[in-house]
């Protein structure tokens, strides 16, 4: 597993959809990529030149870490002449571009829980960075109406004790916003009286357009300099991304700190590029400016097409080479029934039906915008405008759009809480004292259910709690007329405890405390019952842990540990219309006479909603049933394959996504899967499948009773070592099994006995076979 701080991050979605876009010229499709953060001017002659030098005389090897003398004297001299900055060669360090310096710099500066403000919309890479060096990053919108930029007000009600550094990008990527030296003026005033420092990220310095006057921040004075790293690079003024080179320049510590870093990470940048940016810092300068009026040219031309479209607004920008189009009116509008709900949406459509590809403003954390480069071609500028024009046309107000009213519950606690089984009776007579007390009568719910046999009491004040409860378990006499086997206490609201569950079991008691979460409190429920159901039946009674199906009368059931294709097998099953669906969780099961009456103690299949994915004719049963936990925001997924392939549902108009949380379930009715007729409550158990997920090992191997008695016990998989299946050893494979006492494991080694004297148990490998080679076990002969 990787850890937890790369976990979080996603790469550049920069890169991402130019990486898409890449993919889709490659199938033949003329699209045209808007994402890129680059001129798509070729490097100046000179400059290449230099390179080819370099190479010649065989400058190949490393160089200072720091950067070759002359570089760095280069670019004192070029911070001088543009800027007015006095810098020595030891307080500059050129890097493998500006990014290499970015991060180096904020792995020198920031400890574990400093802040870093950033102002919004920014450069995706920036928060990143900050989160991989454990800092915070602490996002300080700005307003289109003030340019997109910070102003003293925000930046000084952002700046707390934890506050370690600012990163001020200026001219902005994505929005092309500048501050003029006033503007600057006025934040220096408010960093003059913090200890904090300014991450002056100067990239697009050279790229400002009718005749904006540039002014770097450390070029506010003496004092503001000490606090200043200006970064910035050969990248895009000299269209030189390829090479590699960027430099940060500030106070000798800092630059110190981030010489060490670079020393154990790249060592010195690129030699060769090293010598061309020399001649680039050098040598001639118009080519830069031939840049420049270009990107104006083009920048007024986009404006100009933008400027036409009905519902968008687009800033003006002075610098770098983007456009950053607020596109919000577009939003919950549709082009044949996809709806557009949000910057990724948009992004999407354009792609699809325009083919031109743009970076969705979320990225840069403002969903309101789109980003669109106009580095490259006029042609292509003109091109992509018409197309743009002409998607956007096509979207119109969406007619009431057929969204289903999903019945979903979000709960505050998303996963099953552990519960303490261990709970003695002294602590028992407390909680439940605690539990009345916080209960009151006000907004209490209490309900008898059925479950499996025992009568159980649920006490709560969470609503959600009772409505799942009552609909998924059978009622029971109400308690004048009858005292529960057992009570559980669902309570939520008491301050200061963490969510929690304690089960004591002599007293059948059950607590829940400060979660709203419905799996748990089944858990909890069916753990109960299966408890009570084995102290009444002397070893004829328990509970199996599977999915069932029943065959003429005659049941089946799955058991195995997670990875071993449980589900995808039972739905191979359920497909053949000889199969009834009986249970796909656990069965409650009585041995008399010789034969295993199992039964299902549900009213419902309480079915994680990911399951669509094996039969997708569950979603319109879903949207009808009862939900708790589907994601309705791309927060909420999980689905690291969509998150890689960056392709969403959600982003693409759909209300709701049923695979992108593990923990989303409903309550499915099972009648509703093939009708009345596919469904059966109780069923005589004749098979037992032990499921294991190898290579090798043979498809179906019948199981001894000694033998198969040692694999539930174990909770492993046969063979466990070579077999692909994950998590902890799980006895008898069930995790509603309440404590693991040795009388308790004892009591469920002596049921499954009894049952393995009436059913068969096989071992079935479900890496070399599916739910065909399945069937056969039930076959007449066999
Ligand atoms: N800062 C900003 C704001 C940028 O947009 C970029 C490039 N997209 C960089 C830094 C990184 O530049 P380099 O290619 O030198 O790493």
């Amino acid at each position: 597993m990787i850890s937890e701080k790369v976990q979080r991050i996603g790469a550049s979605p920069t890169l991402k959809i130019s990486a898409k876009a890449k993919a889709m010229k490659a199938e033949g499709i003329d699209v045209i990529d808007l994402s890129v953060g680059e001129p798509d001017f070729p490097t100046p002659e000179n400059v290449k030149e230099a390179g080819i030098k370099a190479i010649r005389d065989n400058f190949t090897k490393y160089t200072e870490s720091d950067g070759i003398l002359a570089l760095r004297k280069a670019i004192a001299k070029r911070l001088k002449d543009d800027f007015g900055l006095d810098y020595a060669p030891k307080q500059i360090i050129v890097s493998a571009g500006a990014k290499a310096s970015l991060f180096h710099l904020v792995q020198a500066l920031v400890d574990e829980g400093e802040e870093v403000i950033i102002p919004a919309p920014y450069w995706v890479t920036y928060p990143e960075c900050v989160a991989l060096a454990k800092g915070k990053p602490v996002i300080v919108p700005t307003r289109e109406e003030d340019g997109f930029l910070l102003t003293p007000e925000t930046l000084k009600a952002s700046i707390s004790p934890a506050t370690k550094a600012i990163i001020l990008n200026n001219p902005s990527n994505p929005t092309g916003g500048a501050y003029t030296k006033d503007q600057l003026l006025a934040l220096a005033e408010v960093i003059k009286g913090e200890d904090v420092y300014v991450i002056a990220d100067e990239i697009y310095a050279s790229l400002v357009y009718d005749s904006f006057k540039f002014t770097s921040f450390a070029a506010l004075g003496e004092d503001i300099k000490k606090k200043t790293i200006v970064v910035n690079g050969v990248s895009k003024s000299y269209s030189m991304t390829g090479w590699r080179i960027g430099f940060a320049a500030g106070p000798a510590e800092v630059i110190d700190g981030m010489s060490k870093i670079q020393s154990h990470t790249t060592s010195n940048a690129c030699s060769i590029a090293q010598k061309a940016s020399l001649e680039a810092y050098e040598g001639p300068q118009h080519e830069v400016q031939k840049m420049v009026s270009e990107f104006q040219r083009r920048r007024n031309y986009c404006l100009m097409r933008l400027a036409a479209v009905q519902g968008l607004a687009c800033f003006k920008p002075q610098g770098a080479f983007y456009l950053f189009p607020n596109v919000r009116s577009f939003y919950d509008k549709e082009a044949g029934g996809a709806k557009i709900r949000n910057s990724y949406g948009m992004a999407y459509y354009l792609l699809k039906e325009a083919r031109v590809a743009i970076v969705p403003g979320d990225a840069f954390g403002a969903d309101d915008y789109i980003r669109l480069s106009y580095a490259t071609s006029m042609t292509n500028l003109e091109k992509s405008m018409d197309r743009i024009v002409e998607a956007l046309a096509k979207l119109k107000t969406a007619k009431k759009i057929k969204t289903v009213a999903l019945a979903n519950t979000v709960t505050r606690v998303r996963k099953a809480v552990p519960v303490d089984a261990g709970t003695d009776a002294r602590m028992r007579d407390a909680l439940v004292a605690e539990m009345e007390g916080h209960l009151g009568y006000e907004g209490r719910y209490e309900w008898n259910a059925r479950v499996g046999g025992a009568v159980l009491q649920l006490r709560t004040n969470v609503a959600h709690l009772n409505d799942f409860w009552v609909e998924n378990f059978p009622p029971a006499p109400a308690e004048a007329d009858v005292r529960p086997h057992g009570v559980i206490y669902a309570v939520d609201g008491i301050a200061g405890r963490e969510p929690r569950g304690f089960y004591h079991e002599a007293t059948q008691t059950g607590v829940l405390v400060n979660t709203d979460h419905y799996g748990t409190l089944r858990g909890l429920a069916l753990g109960l019952a299966m408890d009570i159901s084995m102290r009444s039946g002397g070893g004829a009674a328990g509970a199996v842990r599977g999915m069932s199906a029943d065959v003429d009368g005659r049941g089946l059931i799955l058991v195995g540990p997670p990875g071993t294709k449980k589900t995808e097998l039972f739905f191979g099953l359920l497909a053949d219309p000889r199969f009834k669906l009986h249970s796909n969780d656990i069965v409650f099961v009585e041995i008399a006479g010789g034969r295993a009456a199992a039964d299902r103690v549900e009213r419902k299949l309480f079915m994680p909603t990911a399951t669509v994915e094996l039969d997708p004719r569950l979603a319109p049963l879903f949207d009808r049933s009862k939900c708790e936990n589907v994601a309705l925001h791309k927060e909420g997924c999980q689905d690291l394959e969509c998150q890689r392939a960056d392709d969403c549902r959600l982003d693409r108009g759909s209300a709701y996504c049923y695979k992108a949380a593990k923990e989303a379930h409903a309550l499915l009715d099972p009648a509703w899967h093939g009708g009345p007729d596919a469904a059966a409550r109780r069923t005589e158990l004749k098979w037992l499948v032990l499921l294991r997920n190898d290579a090798t090992s043979p498809a179906v191997v019948e199981l001894g009773k000694d033998e198969a008695l040692r694999t539930l016990e174990a909770g492993e998989a046969a063979g466990a070592k070579k077999a692909l299946t994950a998590g902890p050893a799980q006895p008898y494979f069930n995790p509603h099994l309440l404590g693991g006492t040795p009388e308790k494991l004892e009591a469920q080694k002596a049921f499954f006995g009894r049952l393995l004297d009436t059913a068969r148990c096989v071992l079935f490998n479900s890496g070399v076979a599916g739910a065909d080679e399945l069937k056969k076990i039930v076959s007449p002969g066999r």
